[in-house]
């Protein structure tokens, strides 16, 4: 069953709609697990002075949010549709009616660009995070407004912030969108800095919903199984640093804006993964490299260390 968006919204349109969706969020978190409500719980949940009234209420929800079904006690009850869930999850998570603003607070990694100080402020449900010294912003990142209140400090939101979007950036390169399903690309494109290649970026694009994020190609390969296994084998978990600053045992060259071509290398113990990056985000070269020299190590402990 198709429907015009803009039916399925005037449907909600009413408090006494959004109530009956609630009582089934509210119910839910209580029990633990999906319910079925009779009409006389539903109706109880809302302000409505009269059966006659809510019974219309209740039908205009019917089909799209809500369908009539019998419970296991043999008395007939409501229970959401997968669009219903979908609509009182967004409600719990705030997505439609809350704007978290948050004043700065300092984050203990460096600026990757420039040593100094990061903080990370968020306005209207986005973290951004920037460079007290050399005044760049870093990242932006959007959070869904509900997740602020479930993390007690700055230092666990700023984790599941890190969390998430590790997790969309490895959705979106895969090829599908984290926030509807649809097909994703991937572009790899190199700024010119005069005649030299300047740095890549990495551009993720959902064709379905216009979902967009563009990214250093070495944030885009963190959840790369190559990049993982890696890790794995020298006792790195990935998500050691977080997506404002992966740490200076990584680094990103451009090797040719035309066709492009990247090299991302990441420096453990005394070995070197390097992986290639193609336009369209792939990797198609891996190898790892034994660093032979203590000055090749040296100057990974010299870097790690700076
Ligand atoms: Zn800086
Ligand atoms: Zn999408």
């Amino acid at each position: 069953m198709d429907s015009d968006p803009a039916d399925a919204f005037a449907l909600l349109g009413a408090p006494t709609r959004m109530a009956t969706l609630s009582a089934f969020a509210d119910a839910a978190r209580e029990r633990e697990r999906p319910v079925t409500l009779t009409f006389t719980e539903l109706f109880k949940a809302t302000d409505e002075a009269t059966t006659a009234g809510f019974a219309y209420h209740l039908r205009q929800l019917r089909d799209h949010y809500l369908e009539k079904v019998e419970r296991d006690d043999g008395e007939a009850g409501y229970r959401l549709t997968d669009a219903g869930r979908r609509v009182v999850r967004a409600l719990a998570a705030g997505v439609y009616t809350e704007r978290v603003d948050r004043e700065p607070v300092a984050i203990p990694e460096p600026c990757p660009l420039c040593d100094g100080d990061l903080r990370a402020a968020t306005a209207d449900n986005v973290v951004t995070v920037g460079c007290a010294d050399c005044d760049q912003n870093v990242c932006r990142l959007s959070f869904p407004p509900g997740g602020f209140a479930s993390h007690d400090t700055p230092e666990e939101l700023l984790t599941a912030v890190d969390r998430l979007h590790r997790d969309r950036v490895r959705l979106l390169r895969e090829g599908t969108c984290p926030d509807c399903g649809g097909e994703t690309t991937a572009t790899v494109d190199t700024v010119r800095k005069e005649d030299e290649p300047g740095p890549a970026h990495a551009t993720l694009y959902c064709t379905a919903c216009g979902e967009r994020v563009r990214c250093p190609v070495t944030v885009a390969l963190l959840d790369h199984p190559a990049l993982v296994a890696f890790g794995y084998d020298h006792g790195v978990a990935p998500d050691e640093h977080p997506v404002w600053n992966v740490g200076k045992a990584f680094s990103e060259t451009v090797l040719s804006a035309d066709p492009v071509c990247v090299r991302v290398g990441w420096r453990l113990g005394d070995e070197e993964l390097a992986v290639l990056v193609g336009a369209d985000c792939s990797v198609g070269h891996v190898e790892r490299i034994e660093l032979q020299t203590s000055s090749e190590r040296d100057e990974l402990t010299g870097s790690a260390a700076a």
